[in-house]
Parts: C-alpha cells; structure tokens; sequence
C-alpha cells in the first residue's frame, strides 16, 4: 500500500482504530487534489478528441488491482467494473499472464486483483461473482487468518503503513477458490523486498509459496509489496521464478500490449494500474487510457540492469549447494 497521506492524522471512525470506511484511508492532502485537478484536465481534453475512447479500444492485456472495497466503495467499484467490461474482455489473472507470454492479444482484456489479503475484499469476490468476473487475490500468510487485532494493528502500522484492516482467513480464501478466483503470493510478512537482504527475500518468497501451498495446493502467481522498482531488486526477481512461480509482478502503472512473439515467463514484469472503489468512475478509466496512450510496446521487460540476473536460471547443481536448496516450493507436500 502507499504509504500514509497527511489524512491519517484524522480520528479513524471506529474506535479502536480499525479503518471500516474509505475515508478512513483516503489521502485528502493538496498534493492529491492537485492531482485530482490534473487528472479531471487531461480525461477531458481526451475525451474531446475522442481519444479517449481510441485508446481504450485498443488491443492490450491490461491489469487493474485495488486493496481495499470497503461498503461505501461497493456501488463505484461495481460501475468501474462494468465500464471496463463494456470495451474489454474480462480474463482471469492465469489467462492474462498466458495472452502476455504468448503476445497473441486480439482485443482488449482486463484482469482484476487486489494485495495485502483484507478481509473487504471478500465482498468484493462476491460483486465480482455477480459480474462474471475471476480475480487474483494476493496475500500474506504471515497475516491471513490473524484475530489478535493488536496483532493486526502492529503488522498494519509497520508493513502495510496504512490503518489497521480486518483481515481474510484461510476460510475466506477457500471459499473464493471455491467460486473460481485465483490466490497469489505478496511475500510472507511484506517487507520492503528492495531493504531486505537477498536471503531474507528468498525466505519471504519461500515461506509464502510454502504457507501457501499447504493450505490450498499451489501458487503460480507472486507480486511484490509497494510494487515500485525501490521496493525489489534483480535478485529478488531471480528467486521468484527459481522457486517455481509462474509472474512476476509490480504495481508500475502501464499495460501490455501484443507482440509478433512468444516471450518466457523470466522476462516479464507485469504492470498493473492502481484503481480505487473511491475514485471517480472517470478517474479510474483514465489510468487505463493514459497507460495506453504511453504504453511503448516493450514495457513489459524488467530495467536493463536487472535483466540478465532474473533472467538466469538456477542450475540446479549450484543450487544443491546454496543454504536454501531442498525448500524450494515444489518439494513442500500439499495437504
Ligand atoms: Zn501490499
């Protein structure tokens, strides 16, 4: 989650502290009404020159993921979804990553997750259910499933530096695999992935994958806390796909558009644009179409400097010798 606006100087409404509204966690500062301003400015100028519609049509694999859909968020989220449907084809998260690997994308698709694992966010499988639409959920073991509220509240303030939030439990999360939504990784205790050593980062990946797997049967799916090139490094990246994970990816704004070729899962970061329950409906759509507007074509790819490290794959011979060789993720028992 971003980090707090000058808004959680406010009273949170309920009384021990645990944020049940939007408002609750919304940035109200002037940086972000600049913003607002900004954003309102240049959705119209698109709007009218018809841009706007242009680009939203325009063949791509778009990801959108959000935190939190708290009840006052519920009616907005579910228009935002239906707008997004009425110009692109809804995609679970396993299917988007595919079409991006395969760089075969005919028309445009959307795909919806949402990180940290708050408990909001059931309701909001249910919408999603309602709509026809399967979504990656990624969470945290080190938190799923916690009742201790000062637990909650610790884990909150130090990691998610945000208000405290009720949490999913594996019973929650059952249940939306149930209904056909997909379960991702967010690390194991969300750090920041891009302050932790390399053998830190590898246990959060491990631990996660493992906590993971043992209570539902697999994870294909990893994204990182914060989601910016700060919060990760090369070699994080690198172990991601070493300990078996299928994607990679970030929360940097941008979409993927089709290619003349296929590329391998170690070359992709996924892009993903930030929306909210709370945000105008139009606000929300204009992300969409500015990331298109400055999509490059080639913006799935990982920094220069990092490329070649994510990119090598363990041999498994050096692996045998590394600290961590016989925890990797696909010699964890399911049961
Ligand atoms: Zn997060």
């Amino acid at each position: 989650m971003r980090a707090r606006g000058e808004a959680s100087e406010r009273p949170p409404v309920s009384s021990d502290g645990f944020a049940t509204h939007s408002r609750d966690v919304n940035e109200r500062s002037i940086r972000s009404a600049i913003r607002s301003a900004f954003i309102e400015a240049h959705s119209a100028k698109l709007r009218a020159t018809g841009e706007f519609t242009r680009l939203l049509a325009t063949p791509r694999v778009h990801f959108v993921y959000l935190h939190h859909v708290f009840e006052d968020e519920t009616a907005n989220f579910r228009r935002t979804l239906e707008e997004i449907g009425k110009t692109h084809q809804y995609v679970s998260y396993s299917k988007a990553v595919e079409l991006v690997y395969s760089g075969k994308v005919d028309r445009p698709y959307a795909c919806v997750s949402f990180d940290d694992g708050l408990k909001t966010t059931l309701a909001a499988s249910r919408v999603m259910d309602e709509l026809g639409i399967s979504g990656c959920f990624f969470v945290c073991p080190a938190i799923v499933g916690e009742l201790d509220r000062e637990m909650v509240r610790r884990f909150a303030e130090t990691r998610l530096r945000y208000p405290p939030m009720d949490v999913l439990s594996w019973p929650d999360i059952e249940d939306m695999l149930a209904r056909g939504h997909e379960i991702g990784s967010h690390t194991f205790s969300h750090p920041n992935m891009g302050e932790v050593s390399v053998e830190q980062a590898i246990d959060e990946l491990q631990l996660s994958a493992e906590a993971i797997r043992r209570r539902i049967g697999g994870v294909k799916h990893f994204a990182w806390p914060s989601g910016k090139w700060a919060n990760f490094s090369a070699r994080a990246g690198k172990a991601v796909f070493d300990l078996g994970y299928e994607s990679c990816a970030s929360a940097i704004r941008g979409c993927h558009m089709p290619r003349s070729f296929e590329v391998q899962p170690r070359d992709v970061c996924f892009r993903r644009d930030h929306i909210m329950g709370s945000w105008p409906l139009h606000h929300n759509m204009y992300f969409l179409a500015r990331s298109v507007l400055l999509a490059s074509g080639n913006d799935y790819e990982w920094p220069n400097e990092w490329r070649s490290i994510v990119r090598t794959e363990r041999h498994p011979v050096a692996a045998s010798s590394t600290p961590s060789a016989g925890r990797t993720m696909l010699a964890v028992p399911a049961h």
